[in-house]
């Protein structure tokens, strides 16, 4: 079969009215201009990424039309990208169509199936292997030729499934080029330095520059680690040292997978590497150590902190990853819904004052402060944070980091930071009668002060503040308000598919009103882009109390949190979990994740 042209697949695009005919003649008239530009651009980022000058690249059909960026005709906020028109192609050809997950390949069989630079010549990824028969994804399945030189390679049929090239491109580039740095790195330890101690006297002496060159196999394959790590969203890379070798595991939204298994004499070298990069003492081996370093991952900057521990088998390493997108989210991403976001400015909006926010570890207080923050920096604001540990270095803010074994904690620090003429002070969380003391001196004497609390829900900070020994007169004048939060998971829009609560989950939601009618919810079925999870991503449910001039008296009597609650109720507060089947009733989320992360209000 021939290789289709760019009319044909136009068409076929057409067809299947994704595209309308006007923008079939726009491809074909700036196709060959365009294909010029995205051709220079692809050199050189394939350049970046294999750290070498000479590269080859050929642009195809599809990723041009992909690089038209349209809108689909059948989805307009959706662009057709280069997945959608791989699997149109596939469809009218009759090919098989896969998405490519790294996750679930096998490392070992990508690495060994073909080599290196056959791969990236021929653009394949073996995704499965059978005594009988190999699936390899490629992009050109009509390609007679290669797949008979596959077959002859492999001594078995090939069965081919076309794939996205860019996402084939990312797998080769990123499996044999792990491979590729990890045999270096090995051959360089075997032969040169046998003995791991001189390796790291040499990085003593060599420093940080040398080490920072490209063709340092170790340098590499760390820099591979870290971008997998980011294009994967791994929240941490476990790095474990056990008997035979050392196990690479990340941790994907919330589940350990493990990605790689690098030999036992690399080991040392990449832990070496890793803690120069944070700046830790590679010498010392027996004592954990702490460390942070920020390095750029694409077009991003991109925190790392890295802790150390020894075990039986050598240093295990922990990387927290920080997406700076995710600790700098905008306000208005964070879930609120119109009413509560605007309660909520309003509280912050203020010069003065103390807000709160509560919740459980985990619960997305951390984000929200920063997002606060940020909602509030300018060059005229002056903002000071009180952090254990200080979660993300923003150049705006003057952040200072507690050291409670010093003497240095939150109720010191609050004093000497007051002395700093700051019209902001954010402290990581009040949690003892002195730091609680000087938050309120601080919130009276005209600064405005956001702080965390740990408390089941908003109205219960009140009574936090008060078991502290504040005095009600003293909250009932500082405090703007209080938001309690949870985190859900988020539906994946990419498999979201329309069903009803069953009378048992309304019953259990005790959602009044709803008896003998149907709700409609969603629900993720599983695809590659949530790993079959139905989920991705998260969203606050956020429970909004604002100290009202009623809420206040109460306060001043000393009234129960029921009591202050009740009244919050009345006027208009959602719970955690009203503000939670909300977010279901939107498609947000699900029943599931209603259950396991908020409690039924105790009031009704
Ligand atoms: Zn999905």
């Amino acid at each position: 079969m021939p290789a289709p042209t760019l009319a044909q697949i136009l068409d076929m695009l057409v067809v299947d009215r994704l595209l309308h005919a006007g923008q079939k003649q726009d491809v074909l008239n700036r196709g060959k201009e365009q294909a010029r530009h995205l051709l220079l651009d692809r050199r050189a980022e394939l350049r970046r990424l294999l750290g070498r000058q000479r590269v080859s690249y050929s642009v195809s059909e599809l990723e041009l039309i992909a690089s038209f960026r349209f809108k689909r005709l059948d989805a307009p906020d959706v662009l057709l990208d280069e997945e959608t028109i791989t699997e149109v192609v596939a469809r009218h050809l009759g090919h098989g169509f896969i998405r490519i997950d790294p996750l679930k390949l096998d490392f070992r069989l990508v690495v060994d199936a073909f080599g290196g630079p056959f791969a990236e010549k021929n653009l394949v990824v073996a995704v499965e292997d059978k005594p009988q028969l190999m699936t390899v994804a490629l992009t050109d399945p009509w390609n007679t030729v290669l797949l008979q030189q596959l077959a002859e390679f492999k001594g078995k049929p090939i069965r081919p499934v076309m794939a996205p090239k860019s996402e084939i491109m990312r797998v080769i580039t990123e499996f044999h080029g792990f491979r590729r740095s990890m045999r270096a790195a090995e051959a360089e330890l075997a032969n040169n330095l046998p003995d791991i101690a001189n390796l790291e006297a040499l990085y003593r002496v060599s420093g940080m520059n040398e080490l920072e060159a490209n063709d340092q196999p170790v340098v590499q394959a760390v820099w591979y680690l870290l971008n997998y790590a980011y294009d994967q969203r791994a929240s941490d890379i476990h790095i474990e040292p056990k008997r035979e070798d050392a196990l690479v595991r990340m941790r994907i939204d919330g589940v350990l997978h493990v990605v790689h298994r690098m030999p036992r004499t690399v080991h040392p070298a990449v832990v070496s590497r890793i803690k120069l990069l944070a700046r830790l003492d590679i010498a010392e081996k027996r004592r954990p150590q702490d460390g942070r370093f920020k390095t750029e991952i694409g077009k991003d900057e991109v925190e790392l902190r890295v802790s150390t521990v020894p075990t039986a088998f050598g240093e295990k390493v922990v990387i927290r990853v920080f997406d700076p997108a995710v600790l700098k989210q905008s306000l208005t991403d964070l879930g609120f819904f119109p009413r509560e976001l605007t309660l909520y400015e309003n509280m912050i909006r203020r010069p003065n004052g103390m807000v709160l926010i509560t919740g459980p570890t985990g619960s997305g207080k951390t984000t929200t402060l920063y997002s606060t923050l940020n909602h509030i920096a300018s060059p005229r604001v002056n903002i000071c944070t009180l952090e254990d540990p200080i979660e993300m270095v923003q150049e705006q803010f003057n952040q200072m980091a507690m050291q409670p074994k010093i003497g240095f904690t939150f109720g010191t620090a609050l004093k000497n930071v007051l002395r700093q003429d700051p019209d902001v002070v954010m402290v990581g969380e009040i949690r003892d009668p002195d730091t609680a003391e000087n938050a309120v001196q601080a919130a009276l004497t005209g600064h405005l002060v956001l702080s965390t609390v740990h408390t089941n829900d908003a109205a219960s900070a009140v009574s936090r503040l008060l078991d502290l020994g504040v005095f009600p007169f003293l909250v009932s004048g500082v405090l703007t308000g209080v938001v309690a939060q949870r985190l859900v998971r988020k539906i994946c829009v990419g498999c979201a598919a329309d069903e009803a609560l069953t009378n048992e989950q309304i019953d259990a939601l005790n959602i009044r009103g709803a008896e003998g009618r149907q709700l409609r919810v969603k629900r993720g079925r599983g695809c590659v882009r949530c790993r079959g999870t139905g989920y991705r991503g998260r969203t606050g449910v956020f429970e909004v109390l604002p100290i009202t001039p009623r809420v206040r008296t109460l306060i001043q009597s000393r009234a129960s949190s029921q009591d202050i609650k009740r009244e919050a109720l009345n006027d208009g507060m959602l719970t955690l979990r009203e503000y939670a089947i909300k977010k279901m009733a939107r498609g947000e989320t699900t029943f599931e994740e209603i259950l396991a992360v908020t409690e039924e209000a105790a009031l009704y």
